[in-house]
């Protein structure tokens, strides 16, 4: 036999350090109270379910490769035209083609530390450059910095990931005026915060704003995601997505979801209370917690003397796990080390969690 090269060898240099993207547990088996991973913690409606068991006679079948009953409901429901927006198997996936279309080839693409840690992941495939604009602890938006850095790309996701802080409409505006480079505003949990930047798409060409159906519509199982933007971007996004990104059982449990909306706006209310509740108590437990406006919540269990540590957070964080709760821990950066993402479950699960926390001895 020849001498070949190694497959490593034949890899594209730009992804031989790549880093993958670390999902939150998904544990197996029953029991546990899951507020790791900022999924919607009530039912999926029946007639979400029939929507989907009535696709399975079909599958042998490809789905419609464009969304297209879907992108038409979504537009007409926010005021766009159904060139304006795209639909995707999650977020994520465009996400993914945005770096790959816009951050390619050493195109300089930002990101707000610490933000949405797939944005390293999506840039560095597409072999951008990644620029990191680091928070204060006040989580104000480093504007001026950001502005000053005049990045191709820069992602930010509004409400925050992981603090849930939401950035005030005006500062956006800013941005999207004063940005040479496009600007993603990931708006993944917006339907918590009761504020999007989608009004600002009709003035600003170069804004992307991306969704999901993963969280306020409870259905992350399902995988599926969209974004609106100038019908230019789109049409460059459609060309480079998989012909049919979006499976038919999908497409149809999301269209159907659209039609229950009465129930969703129901959860996200009921949620954004809990939520409001979880808040208060922990800071009675003496906690600093970032005024969230998502469905999870940003805290840090400080000691006597309100102060925060990296091993208090993890300590914490194996106490919830050995009693069958699973919470979300980053330890980097160094700024929020002590910190631990909470997502908003139900009212019971909440009251479990809080009794949990008020057991721990660190
Ligand atoms: N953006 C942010 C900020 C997120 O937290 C998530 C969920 N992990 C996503 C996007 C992706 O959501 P999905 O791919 O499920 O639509």
């Amino acid at each position: 036999m020849t001498d070949r090269p190694s497959p490593l060898q034949r890899l594209a240099p730009h992804l031989r350090g790549l880093q993958a993207y670390v999902p939150g547990d998904q544990p197996q088996g029953s029991g546990w109270i899951k507020l790791n991973t900022n999924e919607l913690p009530y039912d999926v409606p029946a007639s979400v379910i029939e929507a989907i068991q009535g696709q399975c006679p079909a599958l042998r079948l490809y789905p419609e490769p464009t969304c297209r009953l879907l992108r038409e409901h979504l537009a007409t429901m926010n005021g766009v035209s159904a060139d304006e927006v795209i639909v995707g198997n999650g977020s994520d996936e465009i996400l993914n083609l945005v770096a790959r279309a816009f951050g390619a080839y050493g195109k300089r693409v930002l990101q707000t530390d610490p933000s949405y840690s797939l944005y390293p992941v999506v840039t560095a495939i597409a072999g951008g450059e990644l620029v990191s604009v680091p928070f204060a602890a006040d989580f104000a938006l480093p504007l001026d910095k950001i502005i000053e850095a005049a990045a191709d790309l820069i992602f930010l996701t509004c409400p925050n990931a992981p603090t849930g802080v939401l950035f005030p409409l005006e500062q956006i505006f800013e941005l999207l005026e004063a940005s040479p480079g496009l600007v993603v505003v990931d708006e993944a949990y917006a339907e918590f915060s009761g504020q999007s930047v989608l009004p600002l798409l009709r003035d600003h060409p170069n804004l992307i704003v991306t969704r999901t159906f993963s969280k306020a519509y409870g259905l992350a199982g399902l995988r599926v995601g969209y974004a609106f933007a100038n019908p230019v971007i789109i049409s460059v996004l459609d060309r480079m997505r998989d012909s049919y990104n979006v499976n038919r059982l999908s497409q149809a449990g999301a269209l159907a979801a659209l039609n229950c909306q009465d129930y969703y706006d129901r959860c996200v209310a009921r949620l954004c209370q809990t939520r409001d509740h979880l808040i208060d108590r922990l800071r009675a437990f003496g906690w600093h917690v970032y005024p969230s406006k998502s469905n999870f919540v940003y805290g840090a269990p400080s000691d006597e003397s309100g102060r925060a540590s990296l091993e208090r957070a993890k300590s914490l964080f194996n106490h919830l796990k050995e009693n069958k709760i699973l919470v979300r821990h980053f330890s980097k950066p160094a700024l929020t080390a002590g910190y631990l993402r909470i997502t908003v479950g139900k009212e019971d699960e909440i009251e479990q969690l809080c009794k949990i926390i008020e057991a721990w001895n660190p």
